[in-house]
């Protein structure tokens, strides 16, 4: 019986990111991270998310939005154009 909780646990676990995931549907489900912020809410991420999104080993949910991050390879291509960029986007105070 304690088996059958257990499973059931993680199914509801998995239910339920599902079922935010298609409430977003509307928007990107999945986001890339951008200046380490999730550029779905743009609130910024954990140094460890960033790291465990950059190795890319499991999939990492945004703790704000649920969206799913990946690490954007591109961002390593454009890094020139990281210093220049004038605008800087303030991320909401926690
Ligand atoms: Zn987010």
């Amino acid at each position: 019986m304690q088996r059958e909780e257990l499973k059931d646990q993680a199914e509801e676990d998995v239910l339920r990111i599902y079922e935010r995931l298609f409430q977003n549907k509307r928007d990107r489900v999945v986001v890339p991270i951008e200046n380490r912020c999730c550029s779905g809410c743009h609130i910024m991420v954990t140094a460890q998310d960033e790291n465990l999104v950059r190795k890319g080993e499991r999939l990492i949910f945004c703790e704000h939005c649920s969206r799913i991050h990946y690490w954007q390879e591109s961002q390593a291509l454009e890094g020139s154009s990281v210093a220049s960029k004038p605008r800087r986007r303030r991320s909401t105070k926690v």
